[in-house]
């Protein structure tokens, strides 16, 4: 952000009207650390973001004149004085949230349901507003606004029609209609990432799971019903070849947010993949998963997978163990598995689960460096984790303030100069772009 612009915070009154706090700048937090958000790590809001209240939470700003943090529970009498909530934003994908909303969460009577809670802030000379976020993929494919349903239901109405009895397929059309998830519209579209969920189960318990949230979890309602049957490798094949053999960038990717862990299922879907590759070598196989069982990976591997997209939200066991409560395996299995993808000549990416004041830990990023600075590790999704902040920030062990999300990026990429950052899995052609030595910082 070049010239100097004022940013003030966000809030919203009980009727639910979104308005600038006229006296109170934009604040955000590292962890629940309050701080000023660094002018270059200010981005306007991308296109196809959403603003969100915090309920019942009051913001925190900073107050130039008086030259610190303020707590708003009220809009100053003469704006009305109206009790007002903290806002935040839910960005489009591709960025790389740096400081979660600044707010007074002790007042927080619920568990917030699970998204990505970013820091915004309203800019008066621009009119508009700004979030504390970097762009970490160029890829435009997955905005929001290339997502029309009217062209999805034709492809659904075909696909459904050419295979009645294929209970994946009729799974996938209410992905598409009804949790409208992307991946499976592209697949009705014939076009780029496609879904292959298999697994009704998973051998950990994620705090933050997208699918399955128990009783025990207490966390907030899952965002979509778990698949509750393994497709055979023929429901699989029908719904992967024609997409391999056809579509524009075509990947077809296991392990998708409406099931469990795919590597549970790992025969059925080796036996699924080595046919896929006897009927076509077009396209990219991919496999997102948690990665907890190696002896897994190495047949996945065989069978003839492209790449491995390997689940965690830290490269230290106590903080990975917090989240993940893993069931039968251990964070060095975890680990295992991605020397034995590299080994296999896999391309290998985290689905590294960020978040401002743990990601940014210098003992984190010490971590992460010993994993990835062998070449075992091709890329790093930066995806921002979805979760109320604080339940987070409380359930992981204790450790050092972060050094800020922006510094943390550059100081990977200089200790580690080949790795690639991005937000979105690859087509085996752009594994490796011609200069992706550049890829970072995008302006
Ligand atoms: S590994 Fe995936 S399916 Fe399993 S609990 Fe975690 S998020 Fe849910």
């Amino acid at each position: 952000m070049s010239t100097h612009k004022t940013i003030y915070t966000v809030v919203a009154t009980p009727d639910g009207e979104v308005l600038e706090h006229p006296e109170l700048l934009m604040a955000g937090m590292n962890g629940m650390t309050v701080c000023r958000p660094d002018a270059d790590e200010l981005i306007p809001l991308p296109e196809g973001s959403r603003l969100f209240t915090v309920p019942n939470t009051p913001p925190i700003g900073f107050d130039a004149r008086k030259g610190k943090f303020v707590t708003a529970e009220r809009l100053p009498r003469s704006w009305g004085g109206d009790k007002v909530e903290a806002v935040c934003a839910f960005m489009a994908p591709a960025y790389t949230r740096t400081l979660l909303p600044a707010a007074d969460y002790r007042k927080q009577r619920d568990t917030l349901p699970l998204w990505a809670y970013t820091a915004v802030g309203w800019c008066a000379e621009e009119e508009r507003f700004y979030v504390a976020a970097q762009q970490v993929d160029r890829n435009t494919q997955w905005e929001p606004h290339r997502f029309d349903d009217r062209e999805v239901s034709p492809g659904v109405d075909r696909y459904l029609a050419e295979y009645p009895d294929n209970r994946l397929l009729k799974q996938l059309s209410r992905c598409a209609l009804d949790y409208h998830c992307f991946a499976a519209k592209n697949l009705f579209l014939g076009r780029w990432e496609a879904p292959l969920p298999t697994s009704p189960v998973c051998n950990a318990r994620c705090l933050g799971c997208l699918s399955y949230q128990s009783e025990e979890n207490e966390c907030c309602p899952s965002s979509q019903e778990r698949l509750s049957f393994v497709p055979t490798v023929q429901e699989l094949c029908e719904t992967a070849v024609p997409h391999l053999q056809q579509a524009e960038n075509a990947i077809v990717s296991f392990g998708q947010g409406c099931e469990g862990e795919p590597i549970m299922q790992a025969d059925t879907i080796c036996a699924a993949v080595k046919e896929m590759r006897r009927q076509t070598t077009r396209g990219t196989i991919n496999f997102n998963s948690n990665s907890s069982l190696p002896d897994k990976v190495d047949l996945l591997a065989e069978a003839g997978i492209d790449s491995i997209r390997v689940s965690l939200n830290s490269l230290r066991e106590p903080f990975y163990t917090a989240y993940y409560r893993p069931r039968g395996y251990q964070f060095s299995d975890v680990l295992e598995s991605i020397r034995r993808a590299k080994k296999h000549g896999l391309f290998v990416m985290l689905n590294y689960l960020v978040f401002p004041g743990i990601t940014d830990q210098q003992a984190e990023i010490d971590a992460l460096v010993k994993v990835i600075d062998n070449g075992q590790v091709d890329l790093i999704q930066m995806r921002n984790l979805c979760l109320d902040p604080p339940m987070y920030f409380q359930t992981m062990p204790a450790g050092e303030p972060g050094i800020g999300m922006k510094i943390m990026l550059e100081q990977v990429k200089k200790r580690v100069p080949a790795i690639q950052y991005g937000y979105f899995n690859r087509t085996k052609e752009n594994f490796f772009p011609l200069n992706y030595e550049k890829d970072w910082p995008i302006r």
